[in-house]
């Protein structure tokens, strides 16, 4: 019962493009790089990671293959 209630309501706080952790607005979010021209990951300070999707002007939670994506990028030194 408890899982049918937050969920709806961490679309909500996402759909207002604030963290579902502490509610800290992922607007000021610290950038950590590009996935690709239209996605940017992000890390609130509560170290929860979001995806900025460029064409849906919305976040998201970041997949543990997005995270997987952004540190091998940054493995390989390429920078934004
Ligand atoms: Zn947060």
């Amino acid at each position: 019962m408890f899982k049918k209630i937050i969920r709806p309501f961490q679309n909500v706080l996402l759909e207002r493009k604030l963290c579902v952790g502490c509610t800290y607005p992922l607007t000021k979010a610290k950038k950590l790089g590009n996935l690709s021209e239209n996605r940017i990951m992000v890390e609130c300070k509560c170290k929860r990671r979001y995806v900025y999707e460029k064409e849906l002007a919305g976040f998201k939670r970041a997949t543990f293959a997005e995270e997987q994506q952004l540190a091998s990028d940054i493995a390989k030194g390429r920078t934004w």
